[in-house]
């Protein structure tokens, strides 16, 4: 393997100087997109310093793949892509818009779609990684980037495109009459796509607007909630660049920052109820599952209803294993002497079948913590 050196540097510095320029990086005013969590919303209209820094490199292959992809469907398909929107509560760029015959009739003829769309469509183009691929396949776009979309879309019925250089001629269109919402996920492993498609929902983009309006009432960004559990256990958080503004370090070095949320006993009779609620969740679905792979033991792979069925494993393989006689002979044959540190556990075992005291020594050691929850005994505190 040959390592990275002076001389063949990594390709990272030069990627992460380039994203750092680009405008939605150094951009300041809150962004569709920078509507994910609320408390992060906050901080970035707070104009806040981040203070952590975070690995970017999967995000930035994200941005290449997603801007070769709409390069090319502009190219090839002749897509409006990236156009801007905005008004004075939220601003970003929309991926595609795909415009009815009747909206791309009013554009000049170097701007109309080579297939208009049936109803116009604002389609929001997602990479994502085979890690998620199936909670994506499953249960499509999350809670945030519904949110995202619908800004966009919304921004889009209400003002149009926004009136700046490079898209006069559609902001004269004014506003535009958006019918269906559009993601369309891609799979960064193995490029496969899914679409999910809905048709506008108004009150969803009222509600999308609400949240924005909501963080911006905000005095100071730690009155906006934190939508995620925080690092170690989200990874949005993990990679989020105010994590130690938001979280802090916890109680004590080396506690989890969720320590931070009990300040007294009813947020610990609070966190044991939700414990215990949580034990029960897990214990019911271990119970559905056991039953239903039981069930499902004898069926065939195959699509039944929503789900595909396949099975993994299951086969006779041949495997290597250490022949143990045959290493002894072996040394035997070389005349070399077999290592004779002695078997401990062994040695134990034989001396307690004996009936013979083991030696004991103390020695201080410290256990791994777990945690008991049970229910208070009546007259206990
Ligand atoms: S650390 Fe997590 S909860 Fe806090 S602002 Fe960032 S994303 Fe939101």
């Amino acid at each position: 393997m040959t390592t990275l050196t002076t001389k063949t540097p990594s390709l990272w510095p030069a990627a992460h100087e380039a994203d750092a320029r680009r405008s939605r990086s150094r951009q300041r005013q809150l962004g569709a997109s920078d509507t994910v969590c609320e408390r992060r919303a906050a901080y970035i209209l707070d104009e806040s310093e981040p203070t952590d820094d975070s690995d970017k490199r999967a995000a930035i292959l994200g941005t290449y793949l997603h801007e070769g992809l709409l390069t090319a469907a502009k190219r090839e398909y002749g897509w409006l892509i990236e156009t801007a929107v905005g008004d004075d509560l939220i601003r970003g760029h929309i991926d595609a818009v795909h415009l009815d015959a009747a909206t791309a009739r009013r554009l000049p003829k170097r701007l109309r779609p080579k297939q208009p769309a049936d109803v116009v469509t604002v389609e929001d183009v997602k990479t994502k990684s085979l890690f998620v691929w199936d909670r994506v396949v499953r249960y499509g776009a999350t809670e945030a980037e519904i949110r995202q979309v619908y800004l966009y879309a919304g921004l889009l019925r209400s003002v149009g495109f926004e009136d700046r250089w490079g898209q006069r001629p559609l902001s004269r269109l004014g506003p535009i009459d958006v019918q269906r919402i559009r993601f369309r996920f891609v799979c960064r492993d193995n490029g496969e796509e899914h679409i999910q498609e809905f048709a506008y929902d108004e009150a969803e983009a009222q509600r999308a607007r609400w949240w924005v309006e909501l963080v911006r009432s905000y005095e100071h960004p730690e009155q906006a909630e934190r939508d995620f559990d925080g690092p170690g256990l989200d990874a949005i958080c993990d990679y989020c660049v105010f994590r130690t503004r938001c979280w802090g370090h916890g109680v004590r070095p080396g506690a989890p920052v969720q320590t931070i949320l009990i300040h007294d006993d009813a947020d610990r009779a609070q966190a044991l109820a939700e414990y215990v609620h949580g034990h029960e969740l897990e214990t019911q679905g271990k119970k559905f599952k056991r039953l239903a792979r039981a069930k499902l033991d004898a069926s065939a792979p195959g699509v039944y209803g929503d789900n595909e069925l396949k099975w993994q494993g299951g086969r006779d393989v041949t495997d290597e294993e250490v022949d143990r006689a045959a290493v002894i002979n072996r040394f035997r044959e070389l005349g070399v002497d077999l290592p004779t540190e002695p078997d401990l556990d062994r040695a134990v075992a034989l001396l307690q079948e004996a009936g013979i005291a083991v030696p004991m020594r103390t020695v201080r050691r410290t256990t791994a913590r777990s945690i008991k929850v049970s229910p208070a005994r009546t007259g206990t505190t």
